[in-house]
């Protein structure tokens, strides 16, 4: 199955992706690495506190808009078994991270 993700702003299709924050878990509740991979190059850390799933492992995919100045953050996070997909922290005239 393939499904375009569009700016929650002007719904174009053309959006970019500028970063990604990848946080994993060995077990849940447990300490986990952080990776962040972005522009200006690779950080990896054991900070979890922008991890969108509280337990588990979580993903954050920063995004662009070719057709307007809005950006946002397209997250996956791990809960109670699911998968749960969420569009957050949408922001006008912000710079990518
Ligand atoms: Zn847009």
């Amino acid at each position: 199955m393939n499904a375009i993700h569009t700016c929650p702003n002007c719904g174009s299709e053309n959006t970019h992706h500028t970063g990604v924050d990848v946080y994993s878990r060995i077990q849940e509740d447990d300490v986990g690495h952080h990776a962040r991979v972005d522009r200006t190059g690779v950080t990896v850390d054991t900070n979890m506190s922008g991890n969108p799933s509280s337990r588990r492992d979580g993903l954050i995919i920063h995004l662009c808009c070719e057709m307007c100045d809005f950006t946002h953050d397209l997250t996956v996070r791990q809960h109670k078994g699911q998968t749960l997909l969420q569009i957050t922290n949408i922001r006008a005239g912000a710079d990518a991270p």
